[in-house]
């Protein structure tokens, strides 16, 4: 991969760049920082460019065969240790285990969470481990000679999945041998060993700038700016979470209730800054649209509900397609079955509501609250 295909992250780009350029690149280094921001993309822009036979100030030069090789994540001197569960009962699973939905991961998403991962490996509701066997495994690559490069790379994505078998790496990550490079990608620091920590270099990497967001999301998706800029702000520099708002934008029903989830998700991040103002702004829109077509607007709600539901029990759905899908996708990885059925709860209940002639706009407004509370994971009384 290459800098370029990160999205923003400049002053970290420099940084590392800069420690390729000046011979300083640290033997053990952790790459830290939010979710969504891009961390493994880093790394693996990282790995290509100290392996780029024909660099350049800015970028690996994408083309030589090293390059060739990383791009398709397959360099023989360039490991990668990432969380996984096992495949069958008996020997504890390793991460090569999974090595070829590794590749296709990265070549789909790089800025997957693990939630993502791990679904997409069959974990469901298992927990994902890095193993101490992975570890004895790490040592005895990191003591092969280098295939084709000077350096060999390790990367741990979400080396948080250590835990205690990050004891089993601190002698080799101390005292690697020859020519060898760690790069650990952490999102949440406190869950990784002190004694892993005090032996790496920290590089933070920020949450991405709501702009480079935008910028993105205006070129992938061929959104207007607006929609853009709305979705660039709410997904916190999370490019992740972007693109699961950013399949559902689309007209009629399902953007409107991609409009207001996103409104609610909003209230979740900031409640107490301005960010009502999208939120009226839907509830004075859907008001005004009559009594027939919110009880249709309703239907649909609960019709994707259970879609999204279904997704998230069997992986897939029979009536959604394109971008409701991918929303309904994305969704269904945010929430569970059991905050879905207390959305189709409460939805049903404002359309009973809507039948006997409720003040829509109240009833919308407090249906939009108690839909943030769903999303920021509280208990929802549904009365
Ligand atoms: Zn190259």
């Amino acid at each position: 991969m290459q800098f370029k295909e990160v999205i923003g992250q400049h002053e970290a780009k420099n940084k590392l760049r800069g420690m390729v350029q000046s011979g300083k690149v640290p033997h053990a280094m952790m790459l830290l920082g939010p979710e969504g921001n891009g961390n493994l993309g880093m790394a693996l822009s990282l790995a290509q460019y100290i392996q780029c036979e024909n660099r350049t100030d800015e970028d690996s030069c994408g083309t030589c065969s090293s390059c060739q090789k990383n791009q398709k994540f397959i360099h023989p001197d360039v490991y990668f240790t990432y969380p996984v569960v096992s495949r069958k009962s008996g020997e504890p699973p390793i991460s090569t285990d999974y090595i070829t939905e590794w590749r296709s991961a990265l070549a789909d998403n790089f800025y997957m969470n693990a939630n993502d991962w791990l679904q997409n490996i069959g974990a469901e509701n298992r927990q994902g481990n890095i193993t101490v066997r992975e570890c004895h495994e790490v040592i005895k690559r990191m003591g092969l000679k280098t295939y084709e490069s000077t350096y060999k790379i390790q990367i741990i994505w979400l080396a948080e999945y250590l835990k205690e078998a990050g004891n089993t790496l601190l002698k080799i990550i101390e005292e690697p041998t020859e020519n060898t490079i760690f790069i650990l990608v952490v999102e949440n620091i406190d869950m990784v060993l002190n004694t892993v920590i005090s032996r790496t270099q920290i590089i933070k990497i920020n949450a991405i700038d709501d702009a480079d967001v935008q910028q993105a999301l205006s070129e992938r998706y061929d959104m207007d700016a607006e929609a853009a800029k709305r979705i660039a702000r709410i997904s916190d520099g999370n490019f992740n979470a972007a693109m699961t708002w950013a399949s559902g934008e689309e007209n009629a029903n399902d953007r409107l209730l991609h409009r207001w989830l996103l409104s609610c998700y909003n209230l979740k991040l900031k409640p107490s800054s301005g960010n009502t103002a999208t939120l009226n702004e839907w509830v004075e829109e859907a008001a005004k649209m009559g009594r027939e077509n919110q009880k249709i607007f309703l239907k649909y709600a609960l019709f994707f509900f259970r879609e999204c539901t279904m997704i998230g029990l069997t992986g897939q759905s029979q009536k959604l397609d394109g971008e409701e899908l991918k929303f309904a996708t994305g969704l269904s990885k945010r929430l569970g079955v059991e905050q879905f059925e207390t959305l189709n709860k409460l939805i049903n209940l404002v359309h009973y509501h809507i039948e006997r002639n409720a003040n829509p706009k109240i009833l919308l407004m407090s249906t939009s609250f108690k839909i943030a509370s769903v999303f920021k994971g509280e208990e929802v009384e549904v009365a």
